[in-house]
């Protein structure tokens, strides 16, 4: 199959993510082939450390010889972007998508605008796989901004912070999360996650981070002769619902499918899967000309509804106050179940399995 890779990004560019692959994804591309290139600019992750208020504490280990990685989204994309060059696809960069062309109700292409100006690019199948706020499915009405939650991102790259280790860090806090990560470079990726629907585009431009950690007892001290690197990046509100998996001539993939909360740390394992599942059927859809948004949006749902369950919840818990002090009190009575929830977070049971083939 002929396949076109189109971004209005110019590459290598910054993308605002916590910067770890959860052990599914970095097993996925092993089986791709592509991690032997990742491996040589990432850093192993070995587990997660989750706090909670009230000091409560857990660390949990993925297991034996299974490992996720770190390393920043410029180089991870880049790195992918030159698989699918090697396998044939050809990439054109600063070419953004400002919607569908349609023949009656199927999408037959897209329409794009760059620099030298407009044009109509032709194909017998597209796969939107641009990201939470799809043009694509949003200009079909695949998706929209749900009224809640209204959670926005701040990301940032720190040197100097104390004490980050090979764990990926989750600090839940009773009004958001804070993210830390070990990426190359010494450096430390920070995202912080707050509800902000009553933010005000001066509290939204303000330094967010800066006056997480500042206020944060557990956290504050790690950042005493840390210095940012580089600036802010914002993103929000985050979650974005979508009904069905595409139309006829068109497939969903990614977070173009759906996106809520980074928390549980495995977008890219959902992405990358979601990936493999929207080709199979654009294959099918090619081969057979009969559409298969529906059959791609039944095996999403069988293969992740179990996962995207256990994150809704875990989300909803940590939502409000109360569930924070909840989730503290079970960190602290019952470290052992949360303990467990580290290795189904990070699907390291798609490891194993994908590791045993
Ligand atoms: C704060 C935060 C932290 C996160 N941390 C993690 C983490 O640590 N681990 C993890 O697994 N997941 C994490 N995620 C989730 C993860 O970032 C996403 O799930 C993942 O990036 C989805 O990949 P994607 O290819 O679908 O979309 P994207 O990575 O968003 O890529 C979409 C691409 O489409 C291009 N594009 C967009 N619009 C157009 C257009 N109109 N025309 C042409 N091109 C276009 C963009 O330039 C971009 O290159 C995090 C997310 C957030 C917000």
């Amino acid at each position: 199959v002929h396949v076109r890779v189109i971004d209005r990004c110019r590459f290598p560019r910054d993308k605002l993510c916590g910067d770890t692959l959860n052990p599914g994804a970095v097993a996925m591309l092993d089986t791709l082939g592509v991690a032997g290139a990742l491996h040589t600019r990432a850093l192993p992750v070995l587990g997660m450390i989750v706090t909670g208020p009230r000091n409560a504490r857990v660390a949990g280990r993925y297991g034996a010889g299974i490992q996720g990685a770190a390393l920043t989204r410029r180089d991870l994309d880049v790195a992918l972007l030159y698989a699918a060059m090697a396998a044939g696809a050809q990439f054109d960069d600063g070419l953004m998508v400002t919607g569908p062309l349609m023949h009656g109700t199927r999408v037959t292409g897209v329409r794009v605008r760059s620099t030298a100006g407009a044009e109509n690019i032709r194909a017998p199948l597209v796969v939107a796989a641009d990201g939470r706020h799809s043009r694509l499915a949003f200009g079909l009405g695949l998706s929209r901004c749900p009224k809640a939650p209204r959670r926005w991102a701040f990301g940032a790259y720190y040197a100097g912070v104390a004490d980050v280790t090979a764990f990926g860090e989750m600090h839940i806090r009773p009004d958001g999360y804070i993210g830390i990560a070990p990426v190359p470079g010494g450096l430390a990726n920070v995202c912080v996650v707050r509800d902000c629907s009553a933010c005000r585009g001066q509290e939204l431009h303000g330094d967010v981070i800066a006056r997480a950690i500042g206020r944060d007892h557990l956290l504050r001290h790690r950042f005493a002769m840390a210095e940012r690197v580089g600036s802010v990046r914002v993103l929000g509100p985050m979650a974005v619902e979508s009904r069905g998996a595409g139309v006829a001539g068109l497939l969903l993939a990614g977070d173009a499918a759906g996106f809520i909360d980074p928390m549980t740390g495995d977008g890219l394992r959902f992405a990358i899967r979601g990936g493999e599942l929207a080709a199979a059927a654009a294959l099918r859809e090619l081969h057979t000309g009969t559409p298969q948004h529906d059959s791609l949006d039944a095996v999403r749902r069988r293969e992740f509804a179990a996962k995207w369950r256990m994150n809704r919840t875990l989300r909803a818990l940590v939502g409000v106050p109360w569930g924070v002090r909840t989730a503290a009190a079970l960190t602290t009575l019952w470290s052992r179940p949360v303990q467990a929830l580290i290795p189904l977070a990070g699907d390291v049971a798609v490891a194993r399995r994908l590791h045993q083939r």
